[in-house]
């Protein structure tokens, strides 16, 4: 059994959102004031998260797991649940996207407890800036946090950094050299329109293009062989061994070779990120079905995938679901 969809791929990438709540509130995400939090009781228990995740990687051949949110650190017992899937086998390979603010108190005991590596969203180095972008002062935090990642040996430590016109978008250069200098592998992510306002315009989204004039402009830049289904197109920069990654999902979307699948944590199976219909695992699960049939409908939902995202066309519609509910 596998993950296939009718355009011959083949999911073997799980992202596992483990809650929606957040402990920033980015502009580019959702409202000041947060967003109606999905109900505790529709929420997959640690349980539930292993079992599927079990199903997953048992029996549908996904080799790698990614932990995100909202905030996955927001998570109680994170570091448990952490031990849990890494002790599933095949073990998948395991890493985490988070906002970095407690990475500082949870690096050492993730690691131990299994995880390989991490992804830390940083969007300025400018505090002033971060407080704009995050309506939180915390930068210090996010820094801490990396360099707790980095000592406790988890690798590589990645920085995810959405540009924002007017705001972050001449930062691009001063954020390279700092990842170079730092040892973390920094990647420009495009914008896209999946904020709880529907306020995204691609009028204002810094595109993957944009990005690169601004880096050329500063370093020089060869592009690295080799993406397969990767998000990134990698480049080296001043001859190496440093490297940067840009991700344009709107200007040049990758979708063709997409082998990612998502899991809600309200158990939702989403088979695209702009995906407009869910497969609801969760209640089969309470309902007492077995791992056959949980993996079946898991199948089935993949298999419903459409070739790409279709932002580019006139009847693009953005989904109901906003990013913080359903992960990186
Ligand atoms: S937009 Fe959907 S199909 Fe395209 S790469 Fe992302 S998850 Fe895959």
């Amino acid at each position: 059994m596998d993950l296939a969809d009718t355009f011959g791929r083949v999911a073997t990438d799980l992202r596992v959102s483990l809650t929606d709540r957040c402990n920033l509130r980015c502009t580019y995400c959702m409202p000041a004031e947060g967003l109606p939090w999905l109900p505790s009781e529709r929420m997959l228990t640690d349980d539930e998260i292993v079992r599927l995740v079990g199903v997953a990687v048992r029996l549908l051949g996904v080799t790698e797991v990614r932990l995100t949110g909202g905030e996955p650190t927001l998570r109680p017992g994170l570091a448990d649940l952490v031990g849990r899937i890494a002790a599933l086998r095949p073990r998948p390979k395991l890493s985490l996207t988070t906002n970095g603010l407690s990475l500082a108190r949870l690096a050492a005991p993730l690691r131990a407890a299994g995880l390989d590596r991490v992804n830390v969203s940083l969007d300025t180095l400018d505090p002033v800036r971060f407080a704009q972008i995050t309506r939180r002062d915390r930068l210090g935090d996010v820094l801490a946090g990396l360099r707790a990642a980095a000592a406790s040996g988890l690798a590589p430590v990645k920085v995810n950094s959405v540009l924002l016109r007017g705001v972050n978008d001449d930062e691009a250069p001063s954020l390279l050299r700092w990842s170079l200098a730092e040892g973390y592998e920094l990647r420009f992510i495009e914008q896209m329109p999946l904020d709880a306002q529907h306020g995204w315009r691609r009028s204002t989204m810094v595109t993957a293009g944009e990005t690169l004039a601004a880096l050329g402009a500063a370093v020089t830049l060869r592009p690295l062989p080799g993406r397969g289904s990767a998000p990134a197109e990698l480049f080296e920069v001043d001859g190496g061994p440093g490297r940067v990654g840009v991700i344009g999902s709107v200007s040049a979307p990758f979708c063709a070779a997409c082998d990612r699948v998502r899991l809600t944590a309200d158990g939702q199976v989403r088979n695209c990120l702009f995906a407009r219909e869910e497969s609801d695992l969760r209640t089969a699960l309470r309902a007492g079905a077995d791992d056959e049939q949980l993996a079946q409908l898991w199948q089935a939902a993949v298999r419903g995938k459409h070739a790409g995202h279709g932002i580019d066309e006139v009847a693009f519609r953005q989904p109901d679901r906003p990013m913080s509910a359903i992960g990186g």
